[in-house]
C-alpha cells in the first residue's frame, strides 16, 4: 500500500480508525459527512485557490497518478518553476505539496502548506509538513524553506480583497527540521501497521470520551455499547473522571448508571427521566422567567454564512454574514403571530437591507425571543459595529433579548426524549409533535448556509434557485414558528 499524508495524520489521531478507513471503507464511510464537515472541505479548496494568487506564475499538476508524478519530476528537475500540487511518491509514501516554489538564491525549493484556519494547529499542521519534507528529502529534493500559509484573523476587508494581508506566513523551517527523523520513523511504523490485513483488536480509548468524540467506526468497534449510553449524558465528555468510573465498572446503559456516582443536576435529571419515564416541569420557575417578558413578543432567528475569505467590507475571516431572518410578532397574549421574513440573494453585503427590513418590524418596546441568545446577540453587536446608523437599534434588541432555550438548559422542563439536549430539534417533537423539520427540503442551519452561498454564486438555474429560496424561507420560518409554538405550549402548561 501507499500511505498518503492525510492517512498518516489520521493514523496519528487513531491508528485503528485509519486502518478501518483503508481496509473497511464501507464501515468508515457508512455515516454521511455532516454539512459542517462538507463545508470544511469546500472552504479548504476555496482558500487554496485564493492563496495560489500569491504565486502568479504557478503551474498546477493535475491528478495523483503516474503521469502527475512524472510531470512533477520533470518540472522539479528544470528548476525555476512554482508548482501547485506536485506529487511525490517513494518507499510506500505519497504526498501532494500545496506550493513548491523554486528558490534561486539557495538552489532549492520552498514549501508552502496552505491552511484555511486562522491559527496554526501544531498537532496537525506541523506533522503534515514534516511528512512532506521527510518524503521530499527521500526524493532528493533540496528544501530551503518551510512555511505555513494561513488566514490572518486581523485582516478586515476594506475595498478590494488584499490577498497579501489576507494571509499570514509562518516560517517553520527549524521546528520541522527537528521533527524529521522522529516523523520518518513514525511514518514507517504507520505504514507497517496500516499494511496489515489483520483488523486491530483491543479496546477503543474513545469509550472514555463523550458521544461527540466518537469516530464513525465506534459502533463497529464497540458493539457491546448501546445506541443510547452513558456517553450521551449531558456534558459527560467534560467529566472524564465520572465517565471513566462508569466504564471501568462496565456501566454502559443509562438506567444502570443511576446511583453509581454523583452526577450533575442535568445528568441526574436525564437519568431520572429515562429510568422513571417521567417529565420534570418546574412550573413556578417557568412562570417566573415568563413574567420578565413584555409584549409585543418578537420571535427572531437569523441564518448566516461564515465565509473564510471575507466577501464584503468590514468582515474578517470566518465572520458570520447574516443573510436571512424570520420573525413572528405577537402583539398581545391571545393574539395570533404575524409572520415576516427577509432573505437577500444579491451579490453584495446583505446586512444594510436586512437591518432596514428588521427595523421596520421590530418596534422600540417588547421582548425579542431567540433560541440560544449568544449567537443572535453576537450578530446584533457585529451589525451595530459595521452599520453605525443601526447601532442603537441592535443594542436595543440585545437589551430586550430572551433565550427560550434556557427554560430547558436550566432544567425547568426535562423529558426523556430530550436525551440530555436542549436543542430545538429535540424539544419541538415532544412539545409540539404536529410541527416537524423532517419533511423539509432544508432541515438544518448548515444546509441553509451552503444553499445560500451557492445561490449567490450563481451555481443553480433560476428555477432551482427559486425553489431553494422558498425552502430557505420555509426552514427559517419554522424555526421562529416552532419557538412561538413551544412558548405557547409552555404557557398552557403553567
Ligand atoms: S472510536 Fe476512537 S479509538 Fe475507536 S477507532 Fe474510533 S477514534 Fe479510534
Amino acid at each position: 500500500m501507499t500511505l498518503s499524508k492525510t492517512d498518516y495524520i489520521l493514523y496519528r489521531e487513531c491508528p485503528k480508525n485509519a486502518w478501518m478507513k483503508i481496509h473497511k471503507p464501507d464501515i468508515y464511510y457508512a455515516t454521511e459527512l455532516s454539512e459542517f464537515e462538507k463545508h470544511i472541505i469546500e472552504t479548504g479548496n476555496e482558500v487554496e485557490l485564493v492563496a495560489r494568487q500569491l504565486f502568479p506564475s504557478g503551474v498546477l499538476i493535475e491528478g495523483r497518478d503516474e503521469k502527475a508524478r512524472l510531470d512533477t519530476l520533470d518540472l522539479v528537475a528544470k528548476k525555476g518553476q512554482t508548482i501547485f500540487q506536485p506529487i511525490f511518491v517513494k518507499d510506500g509514501f505519497l504526498a501532494a505539496v500545496d506550493v513548491l516554489k523554486y528558490d534561486p538564491e539557495n538552489d532549492g525549493y520552498q514549501i508552502y502548506e496552505i491552511k484555511a484556519t486562522n491559527e496554526v494547529d501544531e498537532k496537525v499542521h506541523l506533522y503534515d509538513l514534516a511528512f512532506q519534507v521527510a518524503l521530499l528529502h527521500k526524493c532528493g529534493v533540496r528544501v530551503t524553506g518551510i512555511n505555513l500559509l494561513h488566514l490572518n484573523k486581523e485582516y478586515v476587508r476594506n475595498g478590494e480583497l488584499d490577498i497579501i494581508k489576507l494571509f499570514s506566513i509562518d516560517e517553520v523551517s527549524e521546528v520541522i527540521a527537528d521533527m524529521i527523523s522522529v516523523v520518518w520513523d513514525e511514518m514507517n511504523i504507520a505504514l507497517k501497521y496500516l499494511s496489515s490485513e489483520n483488523e486491530p483488536n483491543g479496546p477503543c480509548c474513545c469509550v472514555y470520551k463523550g458521544r461527540s468524540g466518537h469516530c464513525s467506526t465506534f459502533k463497529h468497534n464497540n458493539p457491546h455499547i448501546p445506541e443510547y449510553s452513558v456517553h450521551d449524558l449531558n456534558r459527560i465528555g467534560s467529566s472524564k473522571k465520572k465517565l471513566m468510573e462508569l466504564i471501568d465498572s462496565n456501566v454502559f446503559h443509562i438506567h444502570e448508571a443511576d446511583g453509581r456516582i454523583v452526577f450533575s443536576e442535568s445528568q441526574q435529571n436525564q437519568i431520572d427521566a429515562h429510568v422513571n419515564d417521567r417529565v420534570l416541569i418546574k412550573k413556578d420557575m417557568i412562570a417566573e422567567e415568563f413574567s420578565k417578558l413584555e409584549y409585543p413578543l418578537y420571535f427572531l432567528d437569523y441564518e448566516t454564512f461564515p465565509s473564510a475569505v471575507p466577501l464584503f467590507d468590514g468582515y474578517s475571516s470566518y465572520n458570520q454574514i447574516p443573510f436571512q431572518y424570520s420573525l413572528q410578532v405577537v402583539q398581545t397574549p391571545n393574539a395570533e403571530p404575524q409572520s415576516f421574513d427577509f432573505i437577500y440573494t444579491e451579490s453584495d453585503d446583505p446586512c444594510p437591507a436586512l437591518a432596514k427590513s428588521l427595523q421596520s418590524h421590530i418596534g422600540p418596546k417588547g421582548s425579542v425571543i431567540v433560541w440560544y441568545k449568544p449567537f443572535e446577540k453576537s450578530r446584533n453587536t457585529e451589525m451595530g459595529i459595521r452599520l453605525p446608523e443601526y447601532k442603537i437599534f441592535f443594542e436595543g434588541i440585545n437589551e430586550r433579548i430572551f433565550d427560550l432555550m434556557e427554560i430547558f438548559s436550566k432544567q425547568y422542563y426535562v423529558h426523556k426524549e430530550f436525551k440530555g439536549s436542549s436543542s430545538i430539534k429535540k424539544v419541538l417533537p415532544v412539545l409540539v409533535p404536529e410541527l416537524s423539520y423532517k419533511e423539509l427540503l432544508i432541515k438544518e442551519g448548515g444546509t441553509a448556509s451552503q444553499a445560500w452561498k451557492k445561490i449567490v454564486d450563481g451555481k443553480y438555474s433560476k428555477d432551482e434557485a427559486t425553489e431553494l429560496i422558498n425552502a430557505l424561507k420555509i426552514y427559517c420560518n419554522l424555526d421562529t414558528y416552532a419557538m412561538y409554538a413551544i412558548f405557547k405550549r409552555l404557557v398552557d402548561i403553567i
